[in-house]
């Protein structure tokens, strides 16, 4: 299929991308239009072709059938600041079509049929139904406004010479000036508020990117859900001793009574990464605890997160459930973070069992065992490393045992890229009797799934359960749990070494 840039075609949106864009074909060549809905008849210009898909800009919405759900979105800027790219659409649509993405990719890539093969054997409930998985409904938020614990805002002089931070627009060094969001913590805006007059009234100079100058780059703040304290972050284009000689002490008093702790980080590169290496905390200690469960956690600015705390409670619960924990089991986290999950697992195996936390990052390992101790669970170990080959070393085997390497449960919760396939073939030669994978992309765990169901010599594994969670309300993202059970009886009893 070939188009002209600028050329006006009209398109049926059949389906809804990854990143919230509809999707249309003519004669098979799929185009991406943000802002269209499944369901919906377009008019849309086209922007840039590929061998195999172009995208296309919404140039009008010629019919909105009431099941594509549209509607206005509550937000002035949702369209250009990318952050929200489903709030055109209603919250249960999305809802809906989030259950449909994982179902389909499972059912399409990983090969998993949630029907019931046989009519007959559902009717007669026999072992043909027990062995069909069950797909169970998203948990979705009751009130999905607000929920984001943490932002990190650009800070820069405006077209008009007022200092303005936002969000930058799609794929561009642009800052859409945000006053109002409804995605973050409520708390944020006053402190966003105090720290621009600050910087007003102070004469601070806001980053300007494009000629390396200027001292304020970000300003990132994050919160603790139960306690509702709140860490703000200053990133500057200076040396902190400098920053902090001329303004710390205005900073301190003039926004200490809505944060609990203030932290300045210097970042003098020319780069895109929003915090550098150096930090000081000039008011409070620079962490902050947060509370999911009976789990008390100790973040610090660096560590990765979930930003949505009302639902990653949900999310853990869930991971909790699927692994059937009784007590005095053996568990690996695999990309553990700072030890989440892991501690949720610690608390149910009891003293009798033990959790093997692994994961890439130092610092959050740091964390994790730090917030062991914090939790006061002494069975539980973290090491750092790529999971693939951390995972069988000999470090680990001499130092927790050879029976590590046969453990009762396996949870994973890899970034979007999913499981390396040496992993894959680690767990299956390790054999648990049940993989809990955790996932933020239901494309590459359908992928992953696949390979552990058709297994390796004796073992093999079959899904047993499989349940969507919104961490993401208003974005086309979806995290889901998949339970997999080991079908084979024998465990492998090759030893496990890289
Ligand atoms: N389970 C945690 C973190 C999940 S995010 C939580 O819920 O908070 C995925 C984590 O995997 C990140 O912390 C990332 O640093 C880590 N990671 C990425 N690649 C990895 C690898 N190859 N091996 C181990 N950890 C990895």
């Amino acid at each position: 299929m070939t188009f002209k840039k600028n050329q006006i075609v009209e398109l049926y949106i059949d389906d809804l991308g990854t990143n919230g864009e509809g999707i249309g074909h003519i004669d098979g060549y799929a185009l991406f239009v943000v802002g269209a809905l499944p369901g919906e008849r377009v008019r849309v210009g086209i922007m840039k072709c590929k061998k195999n898909y172009g995208f296309a800009r919404l140039v009008e919405v010629l019919e909105s059938p009431a099941e594509a759900g549209r509607i206005q979105p509550r937000c002035e800027v949702a369209r250009q600041c990318g952050g929200c790219s489903l709030q055109h659409m209603t919250y249960e649509k999305q809802l809906a079509y989030k259950e449909k993405k994982v179902k389909d990719c499972l059912e399409r890539i990983g090969g998993v049929c949630f029907e019931s093969p046989v009519e007959e054997d559902c009717k007669s409930g026999s072992t043909a139904v027990e062995n069909v998985p069950q797909f169970q409904n998203i948990i979705g938020m009751d009130e999905p406004w607000y929920y984001r614990n943490k932002v990190q805002l650009p800070v820069r002089m405006g077209k008009d010479g007022q200092i303005v931070t936002g969000f930058f627009a799609g794929r561009t060094h642009d800052v859409i000036p945000v006053d109002e969001c409804f995605l973050e913590n409520e708390s944020f805006r006053p402190v966003v508020g105090t720290f621009i007059s600050i910087m007003r009234d102070m004469g601070i100079a806001p980053y300007d990117e494009k000629n390396h100058t200027g001292i304020v780059r970000h300003i990132y703040i994050r919160s603790a859900h139960i306690s509702g304290d709140v860490m703000a972050c200053i990133v500057v284009n200076s040396d902190i001793d400098g920053f902090v000689e001329k303004y710390g002490e205005a900073i301190v008093r003039e926004m200490s009574d809505k944060v609990s702790t203030i932290l300045v980080n210097s970042n003098t590169e020319r780069t895109n990464v929003v915090l550098g290496r150096e930090m000081r905390a000039i008011y409070g200690d620079g962490n902050l605890i947060d509370n999911i469960g009976d789990m008390k956690y100790k973040i610090s600015p660096h560590s990765f997160y979930q930003v949505n705390p009302v639902q990653t409670e949900k999310l853990y619960n869930t991971a909790l459930e699927f692994a059937g924990i009784r007590g005095g089991e053996v568990v690996w986290d695999m990309y553990c973070g700072i030890g989440t999950i892991s501690l949720f697992l610690a608390d149910k195996v009891g003293a009798s069992g033990k959790v093997i936390g692994v994961e890439i990052v130092e610092d959050a390992i740091k964390n994790a065992k730090e917030n062991a101790r914090l939790n006061g669970l002494k069975n539980t170990a973290f090491y750092c490393g790529a999971a693939e080959d951390v995972v069988g070393s000999r470090e680990i085997i001499e130092r927790e045992g050879e029976e590590v390497m046969h453990p009762d449960v396996v949870v994973v919760d890899p970034p979007r890229k999913g499981c390396d396939a040496s992993l894959l073939a680690t767990i299956l030669k390790m054999a648990p009797a049940r993989v809990v994978y955790v996932s933020c992309d239901p494309a590459t765990l359908a992928r992953d799934v696949k390979i552990l169901c058709e297994g390796e010599g004796e073992v093999a594994y079959s899904v047993k359960k499989v349940r969507p969670v919104d961490m993401f309300p208003w974005s086309g993202h979806v995290e889901s749990i998949a339970l997999l059970e080991r079908v084979s009886n024998r465990k492998a009893d090759a030893k496990v070494h890289n």
